[in-house]
């Protein structure tokens, strides 16, 4: 009893991946951003993000994929913890816990989902009783998927992806997914090599791209089968060029029976939509069966964004 008076607060706070069901790449903004299109899907992959007051700003790593991620003033959720202290005029520095399980560098936004959670727990440790779109605005300073790891569910994302608009999605759809077993790939690395495909193709951007209506009706309608034959990443060549056995998992993936099957984000991790559960766990074991992947992780989605893990005091 007396330990448990002594600890000080601490909050977790849950956070989900994200996957592109579209992304559409545009022309390069005056700030170097790309103008995007994007439907972003968030999926039941969690990372755990838990806060307490601390002597230091600092932040530790755990969890299986730990390996890699900075635990300096680099981390995504550090800089979350201290633009909002700063924003709000807080002067006591925190310790953030990760627990890692959403991939590195794979496309599926973790350290924006981290920073995403960071956002909330501070926020309830401070008792800023700051509205949702006051943490959003300082989210987008973080990075562009960090408001929708706020918002969750299913959404669009415009501007260069910071501006998050909820989309009516009905039902649950079952992805798995195939995260890399070599080195990530570097967002950067793939826009670059995007506009270099573009430059050498000839092709004019769309300065003004907008999600595809069949989409918005496969998700309104629940209807996966629908839903797979729309999915489309503008940077899976770019990705594939730089790593080209991700167009041989995405072949094998097809010919396991799923649905439809993308790059997530930048890559490489890659994504299959399934027809129901049970579909999804056929497909993980034919991948691991047949010694195509080893490590092949089942989702679903939609599912809420970055939320305070309820605690039970006595
Ligand atoms: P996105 O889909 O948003 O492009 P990603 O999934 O490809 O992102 P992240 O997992 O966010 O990539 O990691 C990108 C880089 O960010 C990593 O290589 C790592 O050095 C750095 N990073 C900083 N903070 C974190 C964090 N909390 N978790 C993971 N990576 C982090």
């Amino acid at each position: 009893m007396t330990s448990a008076l002594l600890s000080p607060p601490s909050v977790t706070a849950r956070v989900p991946a994200k996957v592109n069901l579209e992304l559409l790449v545009g022309p390069v903004r005056d700030d170097g951003f790309h103008t995007l299109s994007t439907v972003y899907q968030a999926v039941s992959l969690h990372d755990t993000v838990t806060v307490r007051p601390a002597q230091e700003w600092e932040v530790a790593v755990h969890g299986t994929f730990a390996d890699g991620v900075p635990t300096t003033a680099d981390n995504l959720a550090l800089r979350a913890a201290t633009l909002l202290a700063e924003a709000a005029d807080v002067v006591e520095p925190v310790h953030v816990t990760i627990r890692k399980e959403i991939p590195v560098a794979g496309g599926m936004a973790g350290g924006s989902a981290d920073a995403a959670a960071t956002l909330v727990a501070c926020e309830h440790l401070w008792d800023l009783g700051m509205t949702k779109d006051a943490l959003c605005d300082i989210a987008a300073e973080l990075g562009s998927d960090v408001p929708f790891l706020l918002h969750g569910g299913t959404a669009v994302g415009s501007g260069r992806g910071e501006i998050v608009t909820p989309a009516l999605a009905r039902g649950t759809f079952h992805w798995v997914f195939v995260p890399s077993t070599g080195t990530g790939l570097s967002t950067p690395a793939v826009y670059g090599e995007h506009d270099r495909i573009v430059a050498r193709r000839g092709l004019t951007p769309d300065p003004d791209p907008t999600p595809n209506p069949a989409m918005m009706s496969a998700l309104l309608g629940g209807d996966a089968e629908a839903l797979a034959a729309v999915l489309h990443n503008d940077l899976q060549d770019a990705a594939v060029a730089l790593r080209p056995d991700l167009g041989d998992l995405i072949d094998a993936g097809m010919g396991f029976g799923a649905l439809g099957g993308l790059v997530s984000g930048s890559g490489p991790t890659v994504a299959f939509l399934c027809a129901d559960a049970e579909a999804a766990i056929d497909l993980a074991v034919s991948f691991t069966a047949s010694g195509t992947a080893t490590n092949v992780v089942r989702a679903t989605g939609p599912v809420a964004g970055a939320q305070v893990v309820p605690t039970s005091r006595a």
